[in-house]
């Protein structure tokens, strides 16, 4: 099991294309928001390179697709101001589940993820 405990929170957020006010609150000057606009435009920028598949299940998006949903993983270290976006795209099929599930699912499968990346 991994021992590092590093003070890092974090905050999660569910961007769904077919709402509006993420875009208008970036454009307005949320920090929040912006960041997660940005990780959003990243994640797609990145797709075009390789294939990503969906947070919640194995569902691979192909060149093209715009997922219906971004999972936002924000965390930021007491250490410093800096922090950390991560963009993970939901699927069509999971994007119809309610935001406390996917975050909630995001957060087990990142969790696996974290984990993995450890082991390297
Ligand atoms: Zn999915």
């Amino acid at each position: 099991m991994p021992t590092d405990q590093r003070p890092e929170t974090f905050h999660m957020r569910v961007v769904r294309q077919t709402d509006p006010k993420w875009l208008a609150n970036a454009r307005s000057g949320d920090k929040t928001a912006q960041m997660c606009v940005l990780a959003v435009a990243r994640w797609m920028k990145e797709m075009v390179a390789g294939r990503s598949s969906c947070i919640c299940c194995d569902a691979v998006f192909s060149g093209g697709d715009v997922p219906e949903a971004f999972l936002i993983l924000i965390s930021s270290n007491q250490d410093s101001e800096e922090l950390n976006v991560r963009s993970a795209a939901v699927c069509s099929k999971c994007s119809t589940h309610e935001d406390q599930w996917l975050m909630a699912e995001g957060a087990r499968r990142t969790g696996l993820a974290r984990s993995a990346e450890q082991m390297q």
